[in-house]
């Protein structure tokens, strides 16, 4: 008789996915499983997702993934509230702040919002990081205070908490500090351990396609819009992915509070720009799925009619209250409060701003002190950047294209660089903006 003796450990798996081989559910569950109780460390899971970015997972794997991700921690049952329940989530860009719109918008049309984000990840800003620069705001509710307050005003934001996904939350500190973002397998299992989590009974993906993306080749992005489409119907939720544009920045403002200002601004329907349009298609598909609309066209009309009037900032208020958030901060809004250093950006010639990468402005905007390098960082929420042209826009020479704020003086000067970088001035007026790239349901 032939015994196999089969003693799973953590370099075993590492070496086996290393080398190209596909890994079990077993073996995934004891990986995770290990890490959750601390018997493997963090630089041992940092090699198993840069084995994982190089050798990729196959369909089972990325599933198997998702589910023991999803099931180590707490799911949500909101089945208690009568009603849709439907939320977004987005892969990840530069100046990337719908949720902080749609969450208020979309729960004025009496749909329920469950709302679980990440922080900053990479060059990519995170949802958590910019509502915590509004002091007070508590994103760390617990589940009881999760379900409370989304029956009482229809709307909610946290983060993961210890019990609610917690190997997402872990392994996405990682990430963020070992260049393991991009990563089509790690990003699904990511964003649908928390999705599937958080009670949702419906998900819209917006899928960023260009530099500032998570993941800069096309393909990709509409490999992983189907993916995360595709596994999110295994879990019988409805789903749709909208590819939208991450060429440039989204907006004008790159920077935890600079973003939440420039929210607040469309909010009360004072600023009408490209954030705006891309945030209304979000809310539109997110109707359509709650059932409130027949089409996202039609969703994205009544999304659009309620921020004119100034309904979701409202409501943006009301929900910033019951996570503890100050009002009086939010309503001070006018008040531009800024970092105590500052550069502009001048055009060096005549022309169309022909490019603005949006890779190069996120990574500044990191450099300037609103994202992380390593776990421990800690954000300036007043740190970023202001954009005064975007792309299309003529300039004259000298003309302000950005502004750059920094807490630290030293910290603008790589940032400057960064941006010079990352404008391109042309001639003509050579671009073309394609916001909404494509719907995948
Ligand atoms: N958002 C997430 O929650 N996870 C990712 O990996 C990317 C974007």
């Amino acid at each position: 008789m032939i015994f196999i003796i089969c003693i799973m450990n953590a370099v075993e798996i590492i070496k086996k996915k290393r080398n190209g081989g596909k890994l079990s559910k077993e073996e995934l569950s004891f990986f995770i499983q290990s890490y959750l109780e601390r018997k493997i460390t963090d630089y041992q899971v940092s090699a198993f997702l840069m084995t994982v970015y190089f050798r990729g997972m196959d369909d089972e794997e990325t599933l198997n993934l998702t589910k023991l991700m999803l099931n180590s921690g707490e799911i949500v049952d909101l089945s208690a509230l009568k009603g849709a329940k439907v939320d977004k989530h987005s892969t990840g860009g530069v100046g990337d702040k719908t949720s902080l719109i749609l969450s208020p918008q979309v729960a004025l049309f009496g749909v329920y919002v469950p709302m679980i984000s990440g922080r900053g990840l990479g060059h990519t800003g995170g949802t958590l990081d910019k509502l915590e620069s509004i002091p007070g705001f508590n994103i760390n509710k617990s589940i009881a205070e999760y379900k409370d307050t989304l029956a009482k005003i229809g709307c909610v934001m946290i983060g993961q908490t210890s019990t609610l996904a917690p190997a997402d939350k872990r392994f996405y500190a990682l990430r963020d500090v070992t260049a393991t973002v991009d990563s089509i397998p790690l990003i699904t299992s990511s964003i649908l351990s928390k999705k599937l989590a958080e009670g949702a009974e419906a998900l819209v993906f917006d899928v960023k396609m260009g530099s500032g993306a998570n993941l800069q080749n096309e393909d990709e992005s509409r490999e992983l819009a189907k993916k995360l489409v595709s596994v999110s119907k295994k879990f019988g939720k409805k789903a749709v992915a909208i590819l939208t544009d991450m060429h440039e920045p989204l907006g004008n403002n790159i920077g935890n509070w600079l973003e939440v200002e420039e929210c607040i601004e469309v909010m009360n329907g004072a600023l009408v720009n490209d954030l705006m349009k891309v945030n209304n298609v979000l809310a539109g598909a997110m109707l359509m799925l709650a059932g409130k609309a027949g089409s996202i066209d039609e969703g994205e009309k009544m999304a659009d009619d309620v921020l004119r009037d100034g309904a979701v900032y409202k409501k943006f208020l009301e929900m910033v209250e019951v996570h503890g958030g100050s009002t009086d901060y939010i309503k001070d809004y006018k008040n531009l409060k800024r970092a105590k250093n500052s550069f502009t950006v001048k055009a060096n010639e005549d022309g169309f701003v022909s490019g603005m990468d949006a890779y190069g402005f996120g990574l500044a905007s990191v450099e300037l002190g609103g994202g992380r390098k390593k776990a421990e960082d800690k954000i300036e929420f007043l740190s970023g950047i202001v954009l005064k042209k975007k792309c299309g826009d003529k300039v004259a020479k000298d003309e302000v294209v950005c502004e750059l704020f920094a807490e630290d003086a030293s910290k603008l000067e790589i940032a400057k660089e960064l941006v010079n970088g990352a404008i391109k001035i042309g001639n003509e007026n050579t671009f073309k903006k394609t916001l909404i790239i494509d719907i995948i349901d």
